[in-house]
């Protein structure tokens, strides 16, 4: 079964989310069904808030169609942020609406993964921009925040539009 996927809105997307504490079977169940519901779609990264899990974790995957390489990171922090870099992103609780993101070019994030175990990664291009999306739902900040205000007077326009017409 597919989880629920929370749209703009919904309180849940604008709170900070605990850190994890344990991780059991319930948990993993989470994880797994945080996979299903993201490939379905099909998106590249989920935070647990949009599936209305108030807790730091996100699941990501931005490999090439036919090709995977899942990513889970639970409590995540930032070790590094270089350079600047604007570019277009979507997100799954915002159908059908695109913004241009300022963002760090590159970054390096630390958490622990399903097992347990520290992951640390590096990135750049799409992977340092997902997992800067990612970790923002982890702190109740959404896309359209780090939006200078004639861009977010747009996106909020383009969305009530799209409510209007039944697509959110
Ligand atoms: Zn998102």
């Amino acid at each position: 079964t597919l989880l629920e996927i929370r749209k703009f809105g919904d309180p849940v997307l604008q709170r900070p989310a605990k850190p994890v504490e344990k991780i059991d079977e319930k948990l993993l169940r989470l994880i797994a069904a945080m996979f299903r519901t993201m490939y379905a779609e099909p998106g590249i990264g989920l935070a647990a808030p949009q599936v209305g899990v108030s807790q730091r974790l996100m699941v990501l995957d931005v490999a090439p169609e036919g090709q995977s390489r899942p990513l889970v990171m639970i409590n995540p922090f930032f070790v590094e942020k270089k350079g600047k870099i604007r570019s277009e992103e979507g997100c799954l609780s915002f159908p059908g609406i695109q913004v241009t993101v300022p963002r760090a070019a590159r970054v390096k994030v630390s958490g622990i993964n399903e097992r347990g175990l520290p992951v640390t990664v590096e990135a750049e291009g799409l992977l340092s921009r997902c997992l800067q999306h990612e970790m923002d739902h982890l702190d109740g900040v959404v896309m359209i925040d780090r939006l200078r205000l004639p861009q977010r007077l747009k996106a909020l326009w383009d969305i009530r539009q799209r409510k209007k017409a039944g697509l959110w």
